[in-house]
């Protein structure tokens, strides 16, 4: 690092001083008009408290930087002309890919949160090494890029989201059990084939996930919840006071293999009666669909929309073995989720994948075990909700996570005026 001559005692470093202040304030407009919708100069002059002419220096660096642009007019409401309405640009965008055991989701979004792109599609990482694993991941990144690019969207970074402990610092998978990774440099990895000036970043499927619901979610803005993966693998987001818990290696969350039965099944991680060797979607279909279980595949792997619609279609026709494996997954629901309960005492426990489609046949044996197995009174109030966001929640979390990092410092950012990209060719 650089750092400036001293030219005495009386000097400090005020250059620098001017710089954090000013992306402060750039970070600060950016953020009132994504809060507040598009606002006039003279408005965001008059709610933050800075000087006209600064706003309008600001705004004219995020125009060039193109993160807004200017539409109609709009009244500041004070007395004067009204002034043009600043928005936040829809020309850029950030990409949010996660891969999964049997699935790579993929959401593109723009500054303005639209979805742009949204897309799963199966795949089998566990037939593949990680090397071709890492190459598929690179080719549907590039895609993915590419078709933003396309809708007129500049993406500014990607997000990869994994099921397993993450050094978030170093883009690196430090162990994914179910994908059979360890000490994988993914970021690393992708930048090879992607443009040198994205932004790349790898974290967590269950904490990005968390993120999205906590922002767009059926409980956003509940600042005490708890998310489920329900994917082969279980992980857990958990947001306290409106922050994401990530512990001192951000490894916290590893919800699925808390040890709830000694005399369990092996799980993925080598240990015995993880939970999710309980209430994983490898362990229902095993139980419902026996026929249809993980590793019987003759061609093509499903898709876990496809597995859970068969659980769903048995179901319906009133197959008893298969409701009360589906009962028996519910309480051993319940029975994790009261210790989450224990430890967090979140508000709500929101149920994701798969958990989400089959809500309405696990949330009342969850509940009831859940009730019944948490210690304060107060788990009366804690409740099973079933996620909206789908299979694609972790993926809309990493495009997510971009863009806050846009916002919190919009000068990280520098755009081309014509975008190119490796993905392109
Ligand atoms: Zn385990």
């Amino acid at each position: 690092m650089v750092s400036k001559e001293r030219a005495g005692a009386g000097s400090v470093d005020e250059p620098t001083d001017q710089l954090a202040l000013r992306r402060a304030n750039l970070s600060r407009t950016l953020r009132h008009i994504r809060t507040n919708g598009p606002r006039s100069r003279a408005a965001i002059a008059a709610a933050t408290g800075l000087h006209k002419a600064t706003v309008s220096s600001l705004v004219d660096e995020l125009l060039s930087r193109r993160l807004v642009r200017e539409i109609g007019t709009e009244h500041s409401g004070a007395a004067g002309r009204p002034g043009r309405g600043i928005a936040l640009s829809p020309d850029v965008g950030a990409v949010g890919i996660e891969i999964n055991v049997d699935y790579l989701a993929v959401h593109g979004s723009d500054l303005t949160g639209r979805t742009v792109i949204e897309k799963r599609v199966s795949f089998d990482a566990k037939g593949r090494d990680v090397e071709r694993c890492l190459d598929d991941l690179t080719q549907a990144a590039q895609r993915s890029l590419a078709e933003l690019v396309r809708r007129g969207v500049t993406p500014v970074g990607l997000t990869v989201a994994v099921p397993g402990l993450v050094d978030v610092a170093r883009g690196v998978v430090v162990l994914a059990p179910n994908l059979g990774w360890r000490d994988v440099p993914v970021a690393t990895r992708l930048a090879h084939g992607l443009d040198p000036d994205l932004w790349i970043g790898v974290d967590n499927d269950a904490n990005l996930a968390a993120l999205a619901e906590y922002t767009w979610g059926v409980a956003a803005g509940t600042d005490d919840l708890v998310y489920l993966t329900g994917e082969v693998g279980v992980g857990g987001g958990v947001i306290v006071n409106g922050r994401l818990l990530r512990g001192a290696d951000g490894f916290s969350g590893e919800v699925g293999h808390l040890p709830l039965d000694p005399g369990g099944d092996l799980c993925g991680c080598g240990r015995v009666g993880c939970w999710e060797t309980k209430v994983g979607l490898a362990e229902l279909v095993r139980r419902a669909t026996p026929d249809a279980a993980y590793g019987l595949e003759q061609g093509p792997i499903p898709d876990p929309e496809e597995r859970v619609a068969e659980v769903l279609r048995r179901l319906g026709r009133g197959d008893k073995a298969v409701a009360a494996a589906v009962a028996e997954v519910g309480r051993w629901l319940g029975h994790g989720g009261a210790i989450l309960v224990n430890l967090f005492n979140p508000r709500v426990i929101v149920l994701g994948g798969y958990f989400a489609e089959l809500a309405d046949h696990l949330i009342p044996s969850a509940q009831a075990n859940l009730a019944r197995l948490a210690v304060a009174s107060t788990a009366a109030r804690c409740h099973f909700v079933a996620s909206h966001l789908g299979f694609t929640a972790a993926a809309r979390g990493g495009a997510g996570v971009v863009v806050e990092r846009m916002i919190e410092d919009p000068t990280a950012v520098s755009l081309a005026p014509a975008p190119t990209l490796a993905a392109a060719r």
